[in-house]
């Protein structure tokens, strides 16, 4: 499959969460056999010569792909869970939504000494929420140097904030 199949079979709907937004829902391409596992394999590809040693995914869609690419890389799964979800001790961080104020956490006790994280969602749009992850896995002792998303949205500039982070994106397909 190509990346412009791939991009056809994600949904666009106007007008979701306000108006005016243009909402890109992974939704069809989850439910679509060809398009879900070519987007694995896509993903693989990239994170191909990473020498990754974990995979973080930002709940709630970046476990769906971050599981599969766990799997395939033969690594295990970091669950990057919204505010209070986590039964144990856990590290968070704040960061700003367009109109609101967001937290994630994590369990740092499942990071060891020398894991190199990679982390997965399916969508980058500002980098907001990526950047606080990688915040988060760094405090935990991580390195993360790569991200990878299914659908980047150039123009919100998230790819530069990581950069500027010292992270690398790398995505499937990009929506202008
Ligand atoms: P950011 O923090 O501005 O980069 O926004 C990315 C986060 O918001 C990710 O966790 C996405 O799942 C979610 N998100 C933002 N816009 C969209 C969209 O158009 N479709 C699906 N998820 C979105």
């Amino acid at each position: 499959m190509s990346r412009d199949e791939l991009k056809g079979l994600i949904r666009t709907v106007p007008d979701f969460p306000s108006a005016g937004i243009q909402f890109r829902d992974i939704t069809t391409l989850l439910a679509h056999a060809e398009g879900l596992a070519a987007s694995i394999d896509m993903l693989a590809q990239r994170a191909e010569g990473l020498d990754a040693t974990k995979v973080a995914g930002i709940e709630a869609r970046g476990f769906i792909f971050g599981t599969a690419l766990a799997l395939r890389l033969g690594v295990g799964f970091v669950p990057v869970r919204k505010a209070g979800k986590l039964p144990v001790e856990c590290i968070g961080e704040d960061y700003a939504l367009e109109y609101a104020e967001a937290r994630v956490e994590l369990d740092p006790s499942i990071i060891e000494a020398g894991d190199r994280v990679l982390v997965v969602d399916d969508l980058l749009a500002t980098g907001g929420t990526a950047l606080a992850a990688v915040r988060l896995l760094r405090r935990a002792g991580a390195q993360v140097s790569h991200a990878l998303f299914v659908i980047d949205l150039p123009e919100l500039g998230g790819a530069d904030a990581l950069s500027e982070q010292g992270v690398e994106t790398l995505s499937l397909v990009e929506f202008a």
